[in-house]
């Protein structure tokens, strides 16, 4: 039988013991940690039955990963977290390592070049495969799936996944740069995609191109904007990494591009990924500051985020022209609230953006493993986390052999 008082517990210790995300000094971003505990019920044998609320408070926030149990390859009592007391609910898919930009910051043309390896068919998940995992992930409570990559949409007949994924009771959203998505945008919502994120670092042509090294046009990436919109994939989010002495320039006239467009630009720090964009703490623009710059011909105020965990920081403009976003993962890191899990182009899973190894999955799938056991070992990865890179990052930490953004899904 299930405790009323338990569960109360549980929704104290969430409070005590579950730290906030940075920021939310501001007040209106108080993350509401109880989004975290409404699917949660406490089992008659859960270690906080009888205990005190001071009792509880003296445990280690860990000890939060008993509520979300996995017994025999079955979650009992809700979420399953990880160390740290964070639930798995996000999962972000790398469907390809390739892409057909070399954007400076994520695949510098000096290492992914002409001579360049990229994994062979045999050895990336086919849709099947994918779509089978998908859903074990689903069964462990993951409520969103983003397709990324590389470039999500050079991966011939993408909107065939998203037809197979359509059929499991998650949020299916997708991050491209925008290339291919004029031609594709209404098949993909006709398969059954909900949203889309499209990458664009710049309105200025030599701007841009100096970003995506591939001479790509600004226009075409705003054709696939309008195109998403049309099809019913908006509003849509718009990506720039803001790098000083890049594109920094251009903060403000990308919220003036998007004010008002129902569209929201979220505004990224560039991120020490992988270990070959060279990165430099100096080359980071403050989310703080771009929200300082924008304010000073826009008024903006911070709002609530949309759930607990929302890896944005969300702002809207006094005047009601809509919002913008920031994501701050070198100035206000957010691993406290991180719920995300990735899956590799071939099948590897990965508990952190900045992770130096991952777990194979591919090959348990294809020795014929079955859900239960595959489902067991998701969560034993899970439960096992401890991430938190960005807490600790420092320009010594940056030098790190760490996975290619590319490969692991951004
Ligand atoms: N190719 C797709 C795209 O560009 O949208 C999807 C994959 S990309 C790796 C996912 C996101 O990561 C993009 O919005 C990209 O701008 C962002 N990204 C890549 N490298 C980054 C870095 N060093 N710092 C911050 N964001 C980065
Ligand atoms: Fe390609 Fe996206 Fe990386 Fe740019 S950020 S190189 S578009 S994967
Ligand atoms: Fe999550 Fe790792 Fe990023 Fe922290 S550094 S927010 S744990 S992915």
């Amino acid at each position: 039988m299930l405790s009323a008082v338990g569960t109360v517990f549980v929704l104290l210790v969430g409070r005590f013991l579950l730290p906030e995300r940075k920021g939310a000094e501001t007040g209106a971003n108080r993350f509401r940690l109880e989004e975290y505990f409404t699917e949660l019920t406490v089992l008659d044998e859960s270690p906080f039955r009888d205990k005190t609320v001071r009792e509880i408070e003296a445990e280690r926030a860990y000890e939060l990963s008993v509520v979300g149990v996995v017994r025999n390859g079955r979650r009992l009592g809700g979420a399953l977290a990880d160390t740290r007391g964070r639930p798995m609910r996000d999962l972000r898919i790398s469907v390809t390592d390739r892409c057909n930009f070399r954007c400076v910051y994520c695949m510098p043309r000096e290492v992914f070049g002409a001579g360049h390896k990229f994994l062979p068919h045999s050895a990336i998940l086919s849709f099947e495969e994918i779509a089978r995992l998908a859903g074990v992930f689903v069964g462990l409570g993951v409520k969103k799936i983003r397709l990324t990559g590389g470039e999500p949409l050079v991966r011939k007949d993408l909107h065939k996944l998203v037809s197979l994924l359509k059929k499991l009771p998650a949020e299916l959203t997708l991050t491209t740069n925008g290339s291919l998505l004029a031609r594709q945008a209404r098949a993909l919502a006709d398969a059954g995609l909900d949203r889309v994120t499209v990458s664009l670092d710049s309105l200025d042509e030599a701007t841009f191109q100096a970003m995506n090294d591939a001479d790509f046009p600004v226009a075409k990436v705003i054709e696939g904007i309008e195109a998403a919109a049309a099809a019913g994939l908006g509003p849509v989010k718009i990506n720039m990494v803001v790098k000083r002495g890049v594109n920094d320039h251009e903060i403000a006239a990308m919220a003036a591009r998007w004010r008002g467009t129902g569209h929201i630009i979220r505004f990224i720090e560039y991120m020490d990924v992988g270990s070959t964009n060279g990165w430099r703490m100096d080359d980071v623009i403050p989310s703080a500051e771009v929200i300082r710059r924008i304010s000073a011909a826009w008024p903006l105020e911070p709002i609530d985020p949309n759930y607990a965990g929302e890896v944005a920081e969300r702002w809207r403009y006094k005047d009601g022209a809509g919002e913008v976003g920031v994501i701050s993962s070198v100035t206000q890191a957010f691993c406290a609230t991180c719920n995300r899990m990735r899956l590799s182009t071939e099948g590897s899973l990965f508990t952190c953006l900045f992770a130096q190894s991952g777990h194979d999955l591919k090959q348990m799938l294809r020795a014929g493993a079955s859900d239960e056991a595959i489902r067991n070992e998701i969560a034993a990865v899970w439960q096992a986390r401890s991430d938190r890179y960005s807490e600790i990052r420092t320009q010594e930490t940056a030098k790190r052999p760490k996975v290619e953004m590319s490969y692991i899904g951004g």
